[in-house]
């Protein structure tokens, strides 16, 4: 994946962040970042889950699974790309569902189906097109959504105007099943 910014608005610490193109990828931004913690000497407790917090401000007590840490003030940052949004539909659970997009090769030549058209399901759908996959993109909303970035959004709407991405709008996912999925479309079930 490739960061949505420019790396001079994506650098820390008056660290300067040189890449070859004009949009970091998700490795030069990890390596980056590394970069920067290593040479700030920053203490970085890895593979330690936060399980509580206790106290009130100025006294807190982080439970981890390993540890206790007494600290003045806590900052949480924990994002929420860990916790995606579930359909909650039969077959949702099994092996060839996926809630996370790495790459587009374990999908070349498969015809794969792309739930959602935010930015990540616009990317993930263009990556798995233009590597030799057959998209489906299945779309809640009737139209592609205006929060999809401007240099994505035109590039996503051409391939589904030319039919090399086949769209369902107005629709959603009933159920998935081993070699289908059953959708509920504004015409009717499909
Ligand atoms: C494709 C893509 C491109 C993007 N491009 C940009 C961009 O160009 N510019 C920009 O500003 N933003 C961009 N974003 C958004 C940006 O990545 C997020 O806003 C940012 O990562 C949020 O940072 P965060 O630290 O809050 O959470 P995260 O980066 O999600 O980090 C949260 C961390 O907390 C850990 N964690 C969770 N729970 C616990 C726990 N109980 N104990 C210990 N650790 C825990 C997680 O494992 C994770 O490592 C992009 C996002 C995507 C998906």
């Amino acid at each position: 994946m490739e960061f949505f910014s420019t790396p001079d608005l994506i650098e820390i610490g008056g660290y300067p962040f040189p890449i070859q193109g004009y949009k970091p990828t998700r490795e030069e931004a990890v390596e980056y970042y590394r970069g920067v913690a290593a040479q700030e000497k920053l203490d970085i407790r890895l593979y330690e889950r936060v399980t509580d917090v206790r106290g009130t401000a100025g006294s807190f007590t982080v439970v981890t699974d390993r540890n206790e840490y007494r600290a003045r003030n806590v900052i949480v940052s924990i994002g929420f790309f860990d916790e995606p949004n579930l359909l909650d539909v039969p077959g949702e659970d099994l092996p060839k569902v996926t809630h996370y997009y790495r790459e587009p090769y374990p999908y070349v030549q498969q015809k794969v189906a792309v739930i959602g058209a935010r930015n990540s399901a616009a990317k993930a759908a263009l990556d798995c097109y233009r590597h030799g996959a057959e998209v489906t993109l299945i779309v809640r909303s009737a139209a592609l959504s205006d929060k999809v970035k401007y240099w994505i959004k035109p590039d996503l709407a051409n391939r589904i105007k030319e039919g090399s991405i086949r769209a369902y709008f107005s629709t959603t996912v009933q159920e998935i099943r081993s070699a289908s999925l059953v959708l509920r479309t504004g015409g009717g079930p499909v």
